[in-house]
């Protein structure tokens, strides 16, 4: 039996990761599961999977958790120090999938585990990448990609040398507006912005693939996961979302990654890797799909682009300013304070304040500096936010 820990269980990745593990009962020993504003559905899936233990990042939500785990003798426990205790509890598999920075210090604990981390939290490769890899070493840990592109990247580069890889190209769908008018994304709304014409994701990610902020984020993970050039990395516009990377290699070749849009293939692949196994995805009828369409990604259109090329520029710390900043923009967003186009201000501005305003991005790369920036950062981008209220 297989030590599983799922956090972020009750998310679209969690979901889709806890669909999988059901399908093969007998192979997984489920040790924690975490969620935070969903109690019924973590209980539930506690029950289902018998796991040791469930938490909630919501400690207001412990005594609802205590009741709906009543008499199955599973553990209950609230809180971010709780999650990161569980992240301790012995498990083969750990998958990491809470949203946002939140996750880095439960993947980092997992890490020093020596076992294996499927990484669907970017935001942890983004806000620190260089610390987590390093950790990854020193632990003999391993990290598996689970966010759709880098685990395309990582099945073009088995078997083949890092020295012959000329250039990546992560795809991008172009989200809700890839074919609005520009003049009309100011006024694009809550509702418009979190629905996604090819993949059924958790709602901030889904309007991060709206601004592209997500793709942004995913060209600093490729940077961080890889160890690439940043001018080696390139975004495609592929509004079909079916291949999902391509590797450039020497010789002229590009392997591409061709799947259909579904996250448990890329999550199936962390689980079963290095083997392969049948996973319940569609199959892919390409001469009924008939075309693929490409396009150039518009910097005008999606700023998010060419401020994640300024971030890699910049180093140190500049992708945890980076995503506190786009964390609390899309906040704003979310309610009502800002415009969907403001969000790309208000991260420029907070990278701009942050630099100019002591040394927090060049200090030294450890989890407390991290946080600590980060803390900051989400002040200057509140300050920020008001500032475009007027
Ligand atoms: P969801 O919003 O669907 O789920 C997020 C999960 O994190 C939920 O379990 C949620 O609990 C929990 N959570 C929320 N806030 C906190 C917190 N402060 N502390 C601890 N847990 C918290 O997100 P997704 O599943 O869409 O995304 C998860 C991660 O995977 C993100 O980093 C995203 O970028 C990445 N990813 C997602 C993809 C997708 O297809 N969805 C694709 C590639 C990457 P609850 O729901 O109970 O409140
Ligand atoms: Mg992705």
């Amino acid at each position: 039996m297989r030590g599983v820990s799922i956090f972020g269980a009750t998310g679209s990745i969690g979901q889709n990761t806890i669909d999988l593990i059901k399908r093969a009962p007998d192979e997984y020993d489920v040790v924690a599961l975490t969620g935070a504003s969903n109690i019924a559905q973590l209980a539930a899936d506690a029950r289902t999977l018998n796991a040791q233990i469930a938490i909630t990042a919501d400690e207001a939500k412990l005594p609802a958790l205590r009741a709906a785990l009543d008499g199955s003798g599973i553990e209950a426990a609230a809180g971010a120090v709780a999650i990161e205790e569980a992240a301790h509890r012995p498990a083969d598999w750990i998958m990491s999938a809470i949203v946002g920075a939140a996750g880095l210090a439960p993947g980092m604990a997992a890490l020093t585990q020596g076992k294996t981390l499927a990484l669907a939290n970017k935001e942890s490769l983004v806000c620190a990448g260089e610390l987590l890899l390093q950790t990854a070493r020193s632990h003999g840990a391993e990290i598996l990609p689970v966010d759709s592109e880098h685990s395309a990247v990582f099945q073009a580069l088995v078997g083949e040398p890092m020295e012959a890889v000329e250039r990546i190209i992560i795809t991008a769908s172009g989200g809700a507006f890839r074919d609005w008018p520009i003049g009309d994304l100011a006024g694009a709304t809550l509702d418009q912005a979190s629905s996604h014409p090819n993949w059924d994701m958790g709602q901030r990610i889904t309007i991060d693939s709206a601004s592209m902020f997500n793709k942004a984020m995913e060209v600093i993970e490729t940077r961080e996961f890889f160890g690439v050039d940043p001018d080696m990395i390139e975004v495609l516009i592929h509004p079909q979302s079916m291949i999902h990377a391509l590797v450039g290699f020497n010789d002229g070749a590009l392997m591409a990654h061709v799947g259909p849009a579904d996250m448990r293939h890329a999550i199936g692949y962390a689980l079963h890797h290095p083997a392969r196994r049948t996973l319940p995805v569609e199959r892919l009828d390409l001469a009924a799909i008939g075309t693929f369409e490409f396009r150039a990604p518009d910097d005008i259109r999606w700023p998010a682009l060419r401020i994640a090329r300024e971030v890699m520029a910049r180093g140190g710390l500049a992708g945890a300013v980076f995503n506190a900043a786009k964390e609390t923009a899309l906040d704003g967003f979310i309610a009502g304070h800002l415009k969907f186009t403001q969000m790309s201000d208000v991260v420029a501005s907070t990278l701009e304040h942050m630099d100019a305003s002591g040394g927090h991005i060049d200090a030294t790369m450890t989890l407390d500096n991290v946080l600590h920036t980060d803390h900051l950062a989400r002040q200057a981008a509140w300050q920020a936010i008001k500032t475009c209220q007027g």
